[in-house]
């Protein structure tokens, strides 16, 4: 058998909280790594993952490249195994112009990423690093579901540009992967859908939607109270894993929802009161939805969104994920408890 540091991965998107464990497990498991960045010489972005070549010599390198730039994945995919393709835009409030800052980056990343991909004879298969957001729009789609959650047969048909517009770029990003996909036949496709990702990152970064979110309960931005949504939740580490086990997989073929446990940010701000003894102003109540319609608008949320979505909760047929790729899910406690802790000891929160 081929030695694993003969095998490559080539991870887009490095710097992110997901891709940056996706890299250190690979690593870890012997494999080869090539990864692309914006700016290589942004040490915010990329000390980590220094740190983690270092543990590991010889075995990371990395490459410029741009969503928005054809061609630019080339030189990084050239010689690549396997390609895991997790870089995009992931933002949900403070979107001026969705086009630029969304859509056009994930579906024409994907078309640039997957390009290059057609370009090499080498690449076996293809995991693209999609969302349940491409599964559905808003949480009020439940109440059509015959066994009441969603499931990798469902696919968003709500989402505008207007309308939750991140969303909407990741259906349409994977929409444009499975068009690439099905016009070759040298690689196959295989995506994984997770749900709202939490835990512990490995980069002092804040400024990732699922880290400030964690933040935000923590640091008092909620405490007098929060609006009542839910999610369905799954670690950064399960995420990373799926990644690689559906890269490397026998038997895997199609879409993979990754969700743990569905619930409320009211349940979440339970667990972490009760974990951390009262140390931080974690959440206390929710918000009435009334007052939301009032004060929604103010923080980028239409009244359309409100009425579809709070108090609405949510659930996901994970068994797919568990039966195919084998993911043994932590529980959302634990995920929460390692990732505050993290932010403790990284001083990012002070106690
Ligand atoms: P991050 O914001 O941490 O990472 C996003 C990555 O995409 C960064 O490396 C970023 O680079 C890169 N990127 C953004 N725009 C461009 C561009 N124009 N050209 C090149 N690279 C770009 O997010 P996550 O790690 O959380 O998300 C990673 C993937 O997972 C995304 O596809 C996201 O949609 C998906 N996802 C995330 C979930 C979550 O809850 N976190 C849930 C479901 C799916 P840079 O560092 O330079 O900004």
């Amino acid at each position: 058998m081929e030695p694993e540091s003969n095998i490559k991965f080539l991870v887009t998107g490095g710097t992110g909280y997901i891709a940056s464990w996706i890299i250190k497990y690979l690593l870890e498991g012997g494999y080869s790594v090539n990864t692309t960045v914006r700016n290589a010489k942004d040490d915010r972005k990329i000390t980590h993952l220094i740190n983690i070549e270092k543990e590991n010599p010889g075995r990371l390198r990395f490459f410029d490249a741009d969503l928005n730039k054809p061609g630019s994945f080339d030189d990084a995919m050239a010689n690549s195994d396997y390609l895991i393709h997790s870089a995009s835009p992931f933002r949900v409030q403070g979107i001026k112009n969705p086009m630029k800052e969304l859509i056009e980056p994930a579906v024409n990343g994907t078309a640039n990423v997957l390009g290059s991909a057609l370009k090499s004879d080498k690449i076996k298969r293809v995991v693209l690093t999609s969302s349940v957001a491409s599964v559905y729009g808003d949480n009020s789609e439940i109440k059509a579901k015959p066994n009441g959650a969603f499931t990798e047969d469902d696919w968003n048909e709500t989402s505008n540009a207007k309308h939750q517009p991140y969303s909407y770029s990741k259906k349409l990003a994977e929409k444009k992967a499975w068009e690439i996909a099905k016009s070759q036949d040298q690689w196959d496709l295989v995506t994984i859908n997770p749900g709202f990702v939490i835990g512990p990152s490995l980069s002092k970064r804040v400024d990732g939607t699922s880290v400030n979110f964690i933040l935000s309960m923590a640091d008092g931005r909620f405490k007098t109270g929060i609006p009542d949504l839910y999610f369905g939740l799954v670690d950064v580490r399960d995420v990373a894993r799926a990644h690689i086990l559906a890269a490397t997989g026998p038997s895997v073929s199609g879409r993979y929802i990754l969700v743990s446990e569905s619930m409320a940010v009211i349940g979440m701000s339970r667990i972490l009161t009760d974990l951390f003894d009262h140390r931080f102003p974690f959440p206390k109540s929710t918000l009435p939805k009334w007052l939301f319609y009032l004060i929604g608008p103010f923080m980028g949320f239409s009244y359309k969104y409100v009425r579809d979505n709070v108090g609405i909760p949510l659930k996901f047929d994970n068994s797919k994920s568990i039966k195919s790729l084998g993911i043994n899910y932590k529980p959302v406690s634990s995920t929460l408890k390692d990732h505050i802790e993290q932010l403790v000891k990284d001083s990012i929160l002070i106690t």
